[in-house]
């Protein structure tokens, strides 16, 4: 495994796409990797990320045996689209349980990008959120926070912010504050200048959520981090660089 450089300017290029490879793409009506790589062609969008899922256990991974599958299809469709800039990479969804299980499985892999993200974090009953806001979302930082010590290379921070998407609180009860979340925050923040990882504004979450915020991405901007890369964690084509311009824009008034 060879990750691209933190240096490379991926400016422009959706570094979070799933296709067909994930079962839950799949299931949602993803699209092949030809019809990927042809829809941002149409869309003049200048490359993109593959990034479909590994999440040991879970039902939503590629399954192992198409490993061999995946990059000869996604290196062959790279070869065909010399004006894309394309990579291919893996989202890799981090538990303790499994964490060694993840790193034996991608080792041998000729990854060029992997998003470290947390998917699964509720203790054993999978219910914390009905246990209120600061139990929940703790709980998630605190497994983000281990993340970033997961005995595999990784690109990118995924989605920081995630529970929001799936919070059951009023609206406004949502937010993921740095100002409450602070120590555990600034935690992952820490570990990740250090390790010279990137965040990534995700934009699945619809054109007003943001995944990380302003206010995490402020404190992270003074503590040395560099303007996330843009992920529209698209499952169907429809959706490729969703809501880019305002994420855009939303990180233009940060980062400029
Ligand atoms: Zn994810
Ligand atoms: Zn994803």
């Amino acid at each position: 495994m060879k990750l691209i450089d933190y240096n490379v300017d991926l400016d422009g290029i959706d570094c979070h796409v799933h296709s067909a490879f994930s079962p839950d793409a799949l299931r949602a009506g993803a699209s092949t990797p030809r019809e990927i790589a042809a829809a941002y062609k149409r869309r003049g969008i200048r490359g993109f990320i593959v990034t479909d899922h590994l999440d040991v256990g879970h039902w939503h991974s590629v399954d192992p045996s198409k490993f061999t599958e995946y990059f000869d299809e996604w290196n062959a469709v790279r070869d065909e689209n010399p004006d894309l800039t394309i990579y291919i990479g893996m989202e890799v969804g981090f538990e303790k349980e499994t964490a060694e299980k993840s790193a034996e499985l991608i080792s041998e892999l000729p990854l060029e990008y992997v998003i470290n993200s947390v998917h699964y974090w509720q203790s054993h009953d999978g219910d914390d959120m009905s246990r209120g806001r600061e139990y929940a979302y703790g709980k998630y930082l605190e497994a983000v926070s281990a993340s970033l010590d997961a005995p595999y290379p990784f690109s990118t921070i995924g989605h920081l912010g995630f529970p929001e998407r799936y919070a059951p609180y009023p609206a406004d009860e949502i937010a993921m504050e740095y100002k409450t979340f602070k120590p555990i925050m600034d935690d992952i923040i820490k570990k990740a200048v250090r390790k010279r990882v990137r965040f990534e504004e995700n934009t699945n979450g619809g054109g007003a959520m943001r995944l990380p915020r302003a206010d995490f991405l402020r404190a992270y901007k003074k503590a040395g981090g560099a303007r996330p890369v843009l992920g529209s964690d698209a499952h169907i084509t429809e959706n490729i660089a969703q809501y880019f311009d305002a994420a855009n824009k939303f990180l233009d008034k940060i980062f400029k």
